[in-house]
C-alpha cells in the first residue's frame, strides 16, 4: 500500500470528516478550509479561501460574542498550545473550537482550528421552562470551577431563591409562577454576560451563579443590582409582605483560591438563610481571605 496519499483521497478525506477545518497562517491568511467548514459556517459557495476579509466578516456577523472570537485568536498566535473553547451563535447553535499548532518550514507558524457542533449536546444541559443551565449542567460543571479558582481575581457563588414562592404560586396559579420563573431567569441570563460566568437552575425557585471580576466591590455591586432588577420588574405578589412585589434572597460567598467544593456550597446557603432571616429580599455575603 503507498505511504502517500493522492491528493483526490485527501481531498475526499478532509472533506468527509464531520469536523469543520480551517488553517490559518500566522499572517492571518486563510490557507485552506474543507467542505464541512462550509457548511457549518453557511459559507455562499462564490466565497473562497482568498477572501479572507469576506470570510471573517461572515463568521464574526455569526456569534454572540465576537470579540472573544478574536481576542482567542490572537493569543492563541503568540504560543504553541492547543487548546479548547466554546462558540455561542445567535441563532442557538454551540460549536466546540479546538486549536493546533501546525509549524513547518514552507507555512510558518500556521494554525489548525477544529469546529464541532455540540449544539444537541449542550441542548441536554438547558432547563426547558427558563432557559438558563439546569442542575446536571451545574453538577458537571461545578468541582472545576472552584478547582480553577486561581485563575480568576477573585470568584462569587451566589444562590439565588425567590421569596414565598410557594404562595405566589398558591395565590396566582402555576402557570403565572412559570411565567414569573421565566422573567427572573431572563434577568439572571442578562447579569451573567462575562464568557466564564454562568447561571443555573438549581431546582425550583433556586438559581446558581458561578461569577468572576477583577475587584470584590464591583463584583459585590453586580450581585445587588440583581436583586434590584428583579424587584424592578414589579411583579405584584401581595403575599410577600412587606413588599409586594416578587423578591429575591441572595446568599454570596467571594473567595480567591480553591476550596473543598461542598463546604463552600455550604457557606453560600448559610448565607442564603441568613438573608431569608433578615426578612428577605437582601443579600448576604462572606469572603474567604487565602
Ligand atoms: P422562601 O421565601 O422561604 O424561599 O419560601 P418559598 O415559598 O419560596 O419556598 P418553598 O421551598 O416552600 O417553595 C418553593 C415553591 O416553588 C414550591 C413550588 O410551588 C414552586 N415551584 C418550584 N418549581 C416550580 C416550577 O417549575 N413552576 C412553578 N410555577 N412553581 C414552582
Ligand atoms: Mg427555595
Ligand atoms: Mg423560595
Amino acid at each position: 500500500m503507498p505511504n502517500n496519499l493522492s491528493q483526490p483521497l485527501l481531498t475526499l478525506l478532509l472533506d468527509s470528516l464531520p469536523d469543520g477545518l480551517l488553517v490559518i497562517s500566522e499572517a492571518r491568511e486563510v490557507m485552506y478550509l474543507n467542505q464541512r467548514f462550509r457548511e457549518m459556517w453557511r459559507v455562499p459557495k462564490h466565497v473562497t479561501a482568498r477572501d479572507d476579509r469576506e470570510l471573517i466578516t461572515l463568521v464574526l456577523n455569526q456569534l454572540k460574542d465576537p470579540d472573544h472570537f478574536i481576542e482567542v485568536v490572537e493569543r492563541a498566535y503568540q504560543t504553541e498550545r492547543h487548546f479548547i473553547d466554546e462558540l455561542e451563535f445567535i441563532d442557538g447553535r454551540v460549536f466546540s473550537r479546538r486549536s493546533a499548532s501546525l509549524n513547518s518550514d514552507m507555512h510558518g507558524r500556521a494554525r489548525i482550528w477544529i469546529f464541532t457542533d455540540i449544539t444537541a449536546l449542550k441542548e441536554a444541559d438547558i432547563d426547558v421552562l427558563t432557559d438558563v443551565y439546569n442542575r446536571r449542567c451545574f453538577e458537571n460543571s461545578y468541582t472545576d470551577w472552584v478547582a480553577s479558582a486561581s485563575e480568576r481575581p477573585w470568584s462569587a457563588l451566589v444562590m439565588v431563591d425567590i421569596d414565598h414562592f410557594k404562595p405566589y404560586n398558591d395565590n396566582y396559579g402555576h402557570l403565572a409562577g412559570d411565567e414569573a420563573l421565566r422573567k427572573v431567569s431572563a434577568v439572571l441570563k442578562k447579569q451573567v454576560k462575562r464568557h466564564s460566568d454562568h447561571v443555573y437552575r438549581y431546582g425550583g425557585e433556586e438559581f446558581v451563579l458561578l461569577l468572576s471580576g477583577r475587584d470584590r466591590a464591583s463584583l459585590l455591586k453586580h450581585i445587588e443590582n440583581t436583586r434590584l432588577k428583579v424587584l424592578a420588574l414589579g411583579i405584584p405578589h401581595e403575599e410577600n409582605p412587606p413588599y409586594a412585589m416578587l423578591t429575591l434572597s441572595i446568599g454570596c460567598i467571594f473567595f480567591q483560591q480553591p476550596h473543598e467544593p461542598f463546604a463552600l456550597f455550604h457557606e453560600v446557603d448559610k448565607q442564603l438563610y441568613k438573608a431569608k432571616d433578615q426578612g428577605r429580599n437582601c443579600l448576604m455575603v462572606s469572603t474567604l481571605l487565602p
